[in-house]
């Protein structure tokens, strides 16, 4: 049937791995492949229908927008066929030759880490999209006929076994624009090629499908659009069901959040929150998953100036019966329709959430320890909604048990009269944060402090600035001033000797700190180092020096003693009897604090200097 030579391909190493899984190690739900494959041709059609929108001239221009499928058991084989957009033979090396997808090696290499749960392999295989090679799980051999929409396409034909090469070849055939994917089953898989196991399998979601789907000739679907019913008569399974075709998952929602609304505009809206964040796998951004329908016409699966850019981790389906039908990808961007669409969901969205924290805690915790993260970007990047995110934060702190977090309005409440301003200190672990030398100020005090264990959470505070009229303040920031802890002990160094400390040290520590001063703060610390510079702090050095970027000068921290801890005041008599050890001592006290403060970037320079003091020590011990 060819008319030129064949052309044999390889395919790309990361395929070749794929579907080495794929065929191998995927034998618990072969029945997906449909779904995959139908899914594809609805894909197929939705592209047509917004080139035919952007007035392309298309081939082969009146055929309807259906997907069929037939089987033939004589033959062993399925067949699944769309009048959609078709391929060029450019497009069949691309889109079956290759992954395109970026971070394609890092979902390679998930997948073969995932091989021995086949659960695991089965999400992630529908988290990514490789549906197409799914037809190998079933197939010894894939035929994919096509004719593409565009004027100089040709009729084409593309086979593989899926052992690691494909074959391209022109046809003499005259084809429909579209594609028809025929499957020519492996034996243990000849039960595809009965009408009744298909009409099973289709039957479970086809009615999700937004086009007609046909087996043999006969409609088998009738087209159910969840999202307009009343959540009355919706039951559970269904929103289940519903999801995993619409999100292409295999996983139960996480959240199931249905709504309709009149004014301002007319919409109906069916959310999901998936149980998994695939981000925190290294995949790369997840492309929005909420889909835009107008009067039960899916406009755009993967609409991306619809809802804001950290609420990508949503799926489901927004159908607004404002939106002009010949909506465009490009004019969505300026629409004021679509912007106002945006905000009513958002705001509804966050307020459903707020709900949830409230009606179920244990749901929400799950979700916040999967999804906070988006939270965060968009209380840092969504100028708009910033304020409505800030009370869906949770934090521990002084005031929770380990692991136990609370709300900044919870915190607010807590807080004693005097208190103007709301705390947070930022550090990996909680222990680290309880035997530094910042909290015991706040704790002397009865003030609560938050505790921040993610770099974003900086971010996030310094961003929002406050909540509910309080300041938000790092309490390692040199703002903070406190007043005099109610219960400090021991007789401090008197006041000129101290300054005379002070100046002794800032004069030998020269540029590497702001100021020296004698701090009312510190109660079991020597001394600590405070950071003058609210946003070059501790942590957001660790960020730019990751990412290779200028972090300026040497930190900028004023240093503060304690002019009632022993140390302190034992260095201010060395300092007129042993200058040298009394040097050694201030320079350590100075990194010791800097440590705490996570700002010592080469603690090498160290270990000579306290190499003397040891000796020192041990000398005087012996004595
Ligand atoms: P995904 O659908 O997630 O992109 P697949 O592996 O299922 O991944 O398909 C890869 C690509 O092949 C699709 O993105 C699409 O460009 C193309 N493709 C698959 N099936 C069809 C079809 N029926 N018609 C046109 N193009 C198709």
């Amino acid at each position: 049937m060819s008319t030129t030579e064949p052309e044999i391909h390889t395919f790309q190493a990361e395929v070749k791995q794929l579907l080495d899984i794929v065929i191998h190690s995927l034998y618990t739900d072969r029945d997906i492949f449909v779904r995959e494959l139908v899914s594809n041709a609805a894909d197929s059609l939705s592209k047509l229908r917004h080139l035919r929108l952007k007035g392309e001239t298309l081939y082969d221009e009146s055929l309807p927008a259906e997907i069929n499928i037939s089987t033939d058991d004589a033959a062993g084989t399925v067949t699944i066929q769309d009048y959609g957009v078709g391929l060029t033979h450019d497009e069949l090396v691309e889109n079956l030759g290759t992954i395109a997808k970026s971070g394609s090696k890092a979902f390679a290499a998930a997948l073969r880490e995932a091989k021995d749960n086949p659960a695991d392999t089965l999400e992630l295989i529908g988290q990514f999209g490789v549906g197409f090679y799914s037809a190998f799980m079933v197939a010894k051999e894939v035929r994919v006929y096509t004719r593409s929409w565009r004027s100089d396409g040709e009729n084409l034909c593309w086979t593989s076994d899926g052992s690691g090469k494909y074959r391209i070849e022109t046809t003499e055939d005259t084809q429909r624009r579209g594609a028809k994917i025929v499957l020519k089953l492996k034996d243990d898989a000849k039960e595809f090629a009965k009408e009744d196991r298909i009409k099973e399998i289709l039957q479970r979601y086809s009615s999700f499908v937004p086009y007609p789907v046909n087996l043999n000739g006969k409609r088998v679907n009738t087209i159910e659009a969840i999202w307009t019913k009343s959540p009355s008569e919706v039951k559970k399974e269904a929103y289940a069901e519903f999801y995993k075709f619409q999100a292409n998952a295999f996983d139960e929602p996480l959240q199931t959040f249905h709504f309709s609304a009149d004014v301002p505009i007319e919409i109906n809206a069916l959310l999901f929150t998936p149980t998994q964040n695939i981000e925190r796998f290294g995949f790369g951004r997840m492309e929005p998953g909420v889909a835009l329908y107008c009067k039960k016409v899916l406009i755009d699966p993967h609409p991306r100036n619809l809802l804001p850019e950290w609420l990508r981790f949503l799926r489901g389906v927004i159908d607004s019966a404002d939106l002009p039908l010949n909506i465009s990808r490009e004019s969505m961007q300026d629409s004021a329709l679509v912007r106002k669409l945006s905000k009513v969901i958002t705001g509804r969205f966050l307020k459903f959430l707020g709900d949830e924290a409230r009606k179920n805690p244990d749901n929400f915790a799950k979700f916040y320890e999967t999804f906070s993260i988006f939270l965060k970007e968009g209380a840092t990047s969504d100028h708009e909604h910033r304020e409505k995110i800030a009370p869906l934060l949770r934090y521990e702190s002084s005031a929770t048990e380990p692991g136990k977090t609370t709300s900044l309005k919870d915190y607010v409440e807590r807080m004693g009269e005097n208190q103007k301003e709301i705390y947070y200190l930022h550090a990996p672990k909680r222990s680290t944060i309880e035997n530094g030398p910042y909290l015991e100020a706040f704790k002397a005090r009865g003030l609560e402090v938050l505790y921040l264990f993610d770099p974003i959470d900086e971010f996030v505070m310094n961003h929002l600035g406050e909540f509910e009229g309080k300041k938000l303040v790092a309490a390692d920031s040199a703002d903070v001033a406190l007043e005099e802890a109610p219960d400090a002990e021991g007789e401090p160094l008197p006041e000129e000797e101290a300054k005379a400390l002070c100046g002794w040290l800032k004069e030998r520590f020269g540029d590497r700190v702001e100021s020296v001063e004698a701090s009312r703060r510190l109660v079991g610390s020597p001394a600590a180092a405070l950071n003058a510079d609210r946003f070059m702090t501790a942590s957001m050095r660790r960020v730019l020096k990751s990412m290779n970027q200028d972090t300026g000068a040497g930190p900028s921290v004023k240093l503060e003693i304690n002019p009632r801890h022993a140390l302190v005041k034992r260095l201010f008599a060395l300092k007129n009897d042993d200058t040298d050890l009394a040097g050694a001592v201030a320079d350590q006290l100075l990194d010791n604090s800097l440590m705490a403060a996570g700002l010592v970037e080469d603690p090498r320079e160290m270990a000579g200097r306290l190499n003397t003091l040891l000796e020192r020590l041990a000398g005087s011990a012996k004595s």
